[in-house]
C-alpha cells in the first residue's frame, strides 16, 4: 500500500461508492484522513464506509449528486464536522452516449457535460475557499487520457475530459498563494464497473492491445497517484495533468 501521511485533516471524495473513487478512499483513510464518501447510490457509499471504519478509519457517507448546489454546499459542512478539509478529490463521472457526433444526442452532451465538468466548477466554487481558509492543501480532479486525446464516439466525454485539465490549470494559478494545490490525473482504461457499463468483452480485449503495459488498469493504481498528489509530499506539484495510463499516450 502506497504511504502518504494525510492526517489532522478530511478528504472529499465524490463518487467513491465504486471503481476509482472507491480506491481513493480507503487510500486516504489508509493514511489518515477522515472521508467524506460520496455517491448517489446510498448503499454503495455506506458499504465503503463500513470498508473503512472496520480498518480503523474514519469515514462519513454524503450521499447526493454532484451536480446538485445543496449536495455541494452540505459536503463542505459534512467535512468540517470531521476534520479541517483541505483534500478535495473530483472523481464522479459517467460515460455518455456512444455516437458520431453528427449523431450524438444533444441530452446525453448536456448530461455528460453536467457531471463530468460543470460539477467539477462547482464544487471547486466551494472546495477552494474552504481549503484556503483551513491553510492550504490540495484538490485532485480525476480526469482521463481522453483529457489529451480523443476516442471516436465519445465526443462529450473527450470535451469534458479536456475542460476538466483546462479548469485545474487555471483553478491551480489562482489559488496557488492560498497554499491550494490543484492537479489533474488522467488514467487510462481501468477495470471498473464504468468500463464494464460502456464496454463489452471484444472491446476491453481490444482496448488491452493500446496499452503497451499489456493489460487494463486497476483502480488501486490510480489511487496511489492520487494520494501522492493529495499529501504534502507533492508540495511543489500544481497545475499539472498526470498520467497513469499504462503507456497508453506514449505510443
Ligand atoms: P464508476 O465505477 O462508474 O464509479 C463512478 C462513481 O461515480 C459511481 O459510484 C457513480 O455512482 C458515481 N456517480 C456518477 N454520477 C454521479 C453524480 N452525478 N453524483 C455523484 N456520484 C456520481 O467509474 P470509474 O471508472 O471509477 O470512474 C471514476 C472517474 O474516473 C470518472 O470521472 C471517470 O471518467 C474517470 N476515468 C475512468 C476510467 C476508467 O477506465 N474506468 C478511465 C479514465 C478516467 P452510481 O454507480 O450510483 O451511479
Amino acid at each position: 500500500m502506497a504511504t502518504y501521511d494525510v492526517s489532522d485533516r478530511s478528504a472529499i471524495v465524490t463518487g467513491a461508492g465504486s471503481g476509482i473513487g472507491r480506491s481513493v478512499a480507503l487510500l486516504l483513510a489508509a493514511n489518515g484522513a477522515a472521508v467524506i464518501v460520496n455517491d448517489l447510490d446510498g448503499d454503495h457509499a455506506a458499504s465503503v464506509v463500513d470498508e473503512i471504519r472496520a480498518a480503523g478509519g474514519t469515514a462519513e457517507a454524503s450521499v447526493g449528486d454532484v451536480t446538485d448546489p445543496d449536495w455541494i454546499a452540505s459536503s463542505i459542512d459534512a467535512a468540517a464536522n470531521l476534520a479541517p478539509l483541505r483534500i478535495a478529490v473530483n472523481n464522479a463521472g459517467i460515460g455518455g452516449a456512444s455516437a458520431l457526433i453528427g449523431d450524438y444526442p444533444v441530452d446525453s452532451w448536456d448530461t455528460v457535460i453536467a457531471v463530468n465538468l460543470s460539477s467539477v466548477f462547482q464544487c471547486m466554487r466551494a472546495q477552494l475557499p474552504a481549503i484556503a481558509g483551513n491553510g492550504g492543501g490540495a484538490v485532485v480532479n480525476i480526469a482521463s487520457i481522453l483529457g489529451s486525446v480523443g476516442f471516436a464516439s465519445a465526443s462529450a466525454y473527450v470535451s469534458a475530459k479536456h475542460g476538466l485539465v483546462g479548469l485545474t490549470k487555471n483553478a491551480a494559478i489562482e489559488y496557488a498563494d492560498q497554499g491550494v494545490r490543484v492537479n489533474s490525473v488522467g488514467p487510462g482504461f481501468i477495470k471498473t464497473p464504468l468500463i464494464d457499463a460502456n464496454l463489452d468483452e471484444a472491446a476491453q480485449e481490444f482496448l488491452v492491445t493500446k496499452h503497451p503495459i499489456g493489460r487494463l488498469g486497476e483502480p488501486e493504481e490510480v489511487a496511489a497517484l492520487v494520494a501522492f498528489l493529495a499529501s504534502d509530499a507533492a508540495s511543489f506539484i500544481t497545475g499539472s495533468y498526470h498520467l497513469v495510463d499504462g503507456g497508453y499516450t506514449a505510443v
